[in-house]
């Protein structure tokens, strides 16, 4: 017997039965039928999940009289642990195994031998196929795969018939599955409750019986070249490169060539299978052999052979979008292996509640971007795809860096005990905000906020911040399919500075390249071999002036009557700053030209993210109306260490020696020359680096909007002084412990750290 065989005859069989236009249950008789015969069994039957129990709606071989009376819970029985667990049994002697339930309306007394495969259908069991025998011997593995490949027919035909109910089927999964704590890396603070909703969805395979294997063949091959084409050129884009996202692109294009794995599929399309039910029968053999070896790395390996899987049944279905194009349908929380900032932005705020990763990093701007949408984050939490499944309830605790998974009623319990605690903490918070950050011996610190989106500028009046410290104007760029048009940039703009009155905003010039890459500038953006350190932010508006000049347009026409602030990412050299300012002055000039209305003033000012530009203060101080230290960016580039890869993520402190006192020397100088300084990067934003940075003469932070409250209630508890000169001494003696240092020099002064 070739292994392909049985599989290839009791699939034309079944195409048979699916395609006659007789009676659901007549199509399940049938189908009994054809496996008892096929697998040389005396008993084949059919149980399926009917309001919540499992139920017996097609037996050759059992009692007939036991049809749709024979009923079995979850995990009750052989049967229902199978659909308990979605893994198949097979044993010679069925009476010996703990969990057999004898079903005496079946006469099924006489049989030993006992096999069986869940029913899966959109990751749920939603029945049983299983066969018996009077002899005790145990099916060989070609015929469980037979029952598997048949059972996956089973679970179209069902749900094509409506004989069962999707949603039910979910619930009962969940309930067999059981809760689970995911433990990871706090990202986003904050709590969330929703639905799992994977970024790329499973496909859901609608046939599984071909008409025509050369066809079905033909799909597969054009398949396999279109994926390993996406697989090269994503090798190719350096937005992918580096780190661990490298090595899972090689591992993809270990597997997207690897010989055997078209094989294997091939020989199922030769059975009689499509081509998606093809991929999806050989991934599930190969899940099941992979899970059984105890060793983590492969386990990882699965997960990308997964992703490969879902990826080519996509191409070959058609189904190509993410989850955020079929829409969201409730509070979500969203799953992916890792995100770009452009798709994170493609889904409804309004019910996007939570994101889950597997990779991820603090300062990587997808996490930036959820933490202006004010979505909790968790990254690097393993194994997302093998404990949730689409539909799962989740509960995100960014506070304790925990996802749980389908959580018990405990779990809930304590979960809303902490939101309780969350939500009267804010409470306080919110008390503070017609309060000054002052400290306790008198020092002024200005909070103000971060923010890329129009509906951010509401948080302006909820937090009472100073201001706009860093208006990301990219992030407009990223939401749009097109390069967004000057009218749109123009009312952005205008309908920020409305929103926020009086106070100042401070507009960033587009800082595109990078991990922020938009779809429409692929050609400039992802020409690097190293991204962040590439063609980006000011390197690209300048060679792109076209870009920047109606950047500059718009921001100017928005500003008219007022005072406009606008900031250059990236500056590197100081020549730089002049040809960005010398920019944006021919468009004023060229806008006066045409008697526009202009703002009363612009002040220009630059973002100190190359640690480059710090050498030449002194000559870019004098040019500059103030300056903003972008932190995330400057402090990869001092510890040469990717702010995206998770890996190096813990590796270098922001209270490291090296950054404190790198920091304090640009604090000196821009004291000296009275320019206005202030730190925008996330360091700000957490309540003991912003001490830090206090205690090195920061006095103007830009933060995240959820930041605020903390952050002011830590300014007004401090007494600086103190807190100045503990630094000064750690950074004079190189002091490798500051951040436990200052943590409990705070706790010894009653500092409030949140
Ligand atoms: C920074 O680099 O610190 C910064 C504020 O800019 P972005 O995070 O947008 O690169
Ligand atoms: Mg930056």
């Amino acid at each position: 017997m070739t292994p392909i065989s049985p599989a290839r005859a009791i699939l034309r069989a079944l195409h048979d039965v699916m395609a006659s236009s007789t009676s659901a249950q007549a199509k399940l008789n049938a189908v009994v039928a054809v496996v008892a015969e096929q697998l040389d069994s005396e008993v084949a039957s059919i149980y399926l999940l009917r309001d919540g129990v499992l139920e017996l709606f097609a037996t050759k071989g059992l009692a007939q009289a036991a049809v749709h009376v024979t009923r079995l819970a979850m995990g009750e029985g052989l049967t229902g642990l199978i659909a308990a667990t979605r893994e198949p049994l097979n044993l010679a002697e069925a009476r010996a195994h703990p969990d057999f339930a004898y079903k005496p309306e079946t006469g099924e007394e006489t049989f030993h031998s006992f096999a069986g495969v869940p029913i899966i259908r959109r990751e749920a069991s939603v029945g049983v196929l299983c066969v018996q025998h009077a002899d005790p011997r145990e099916y060989a593995e070609i015929e469980i795969e037979v029952l598997q490949t048949v059972a996956m027919v089973l679970a179209e035909l069902i749900a094509g018939a409506g004989l069962i109910d999707d949603v039910a089927a979910a619930k009962a999964r969940s309930a067999a599955s059981g809760p689970v704590r995911l433990a990871g890396l706090k990202l986003v603070d904050g709590l969330a409750r929703g639905t799992a909703v994977f970024h790329q969805p499973r496909v859901v395979i609608e046939h599984t019986v071909a008409d025509d294997i050369e066809a079905e063949r033909a799909r597969v091959y054009g398949a396999f070249i279109r994926m390993r084409e996406q697989i090269d050129g994503m090798m190719k884009q350096v937005e992918f490169a580096g780190g661990d996202t490298a090595d899972v692109l090689e591992t993809y294009k270990m597997f997207a060539y690897d010989e055997g794995w078209s094989r294997r599929i091939n020989e199922a399309i030769d059975s009689g299978l499509t081509a998606e039910a093809a991929i999806d029968r050989v991934q599930q053999r190969t899940r099941a052999k992979m899970r059984a070896i105890p060793d983590p790395y492969l386990r990882e390996r699965l997960t990308d052979l997964d992703d490969l899987s879902n990826r080519l049944i996509r191409i070959v279905s058609g189904q190509l979008g993410s989850a955020a194009c079929s829409g969201l349908r409730g509070d979500t929380i969203l799953l992916a292996r890792n995100l770009g900032p452009a798709e994170l932005l493609e889904y409804d705020r309004r019910v996007l509640k939570g994101v889950v990763l597997e990779e991820g990093s603090l300062t990587a701007h997808v996490t930036i971007v959820a933490r202006a949408m004010g979505v909790p984050v968790i990254g690097r939490v393993g194994d997302l795809r093998t404990t949730i499944a689409d539909g799962d309830e989740l509960l995100v605790d960014g506070s304790a860096g925990a996802v749980l998974v389908r959580p018990s009623a405990a779990m809930l319990k304590s979960f809303a005990a902490t939101s309780a605690v969350k939500a009267r903490r804010q409470a306080e918070f919110a008390k503070l905000r017609d309060l000054p950050a002052v400290t306790t011996d008198g020092t002024r610190i200005a909070l103000m906020m971060n923010a890329g989106l129009r509906d951010d500028a509401a948080a302006l009046d909820a937090t009472n911040a100073d201001g706009i410290g860093l208006f990301r104007t990219e992030f407009q760029f990223l939401v749009s399919a097109t390069l967004p048009r000057r009218e749109r940039q123009t009312a952005l703009y205008r309908a920020v500075l409305d929103a926020a009155g009086h106070r100042p905003v401070v507009f960033r010039t587009v800082d595109i390249g990078g991990d922020k890459a938009v779809p429409y500038m692929r050609d400039v953006a992802h020409a690097d071999e190293n991204p962040a350190m590439g063609w980006r932010a000011l390197r690209l508006a300048l060679g792109r002036s076209g870009l920047m000049k109606v950047q500059a347009r718009a921001l100017l026409e928005a500003g008219a009557g007022r005072t406009l602030d606008i900031m250059f990412p990236m500056v590197s050299e100081p020549w730089e700053f002049d040809a960005a300012r010398a920019l944006i002055e021919e468009q004023r000039d060229w806008l006066i030209g045409k008697g526009r209305a202009l703002p009363t003033a612009v002040r220009y000012g630059a973002m100190l993210e190359v640690p480059a530009l710090a050498e030449v203060l002194d000559v870019l101080l004098p040019k500059v109306d103030f300056l903003s230290i972008g932190t995330n960016d400057l402090t990869q580039f001092l510890f040469a260490a990717d702010r995206a890869n998770p890996a190096l993520a813990d590796r270098y402190d922001w209270l490291s020696p090296a950054i404190l006192r790198f920091l304090r020397r640009i604090v000196v100088l821009a004291g000296a020359h009275a320019t206005p300084l202030t730190v925008c990067g996330e360091m700000g934003g957490r309540p003991l680096e912003a001490l830090a940075l206090m205690s090195i003469g920061i006095e103007r932070l830009s933060i995240t909007p959820a930041a605020i409250g903390p952050v002011k209630a830590m300014v007004r508890s401090v007494d600086l002084g103190r807190v100045r000169a503990e630094m000064t001494r750690w950074l004079a003696v190189g002091n490798p412990t500051i951040r436990t240092d200052l943590v409990a020099l705070a706790d010894a002064a009653g500092i409030v750290l949140g």
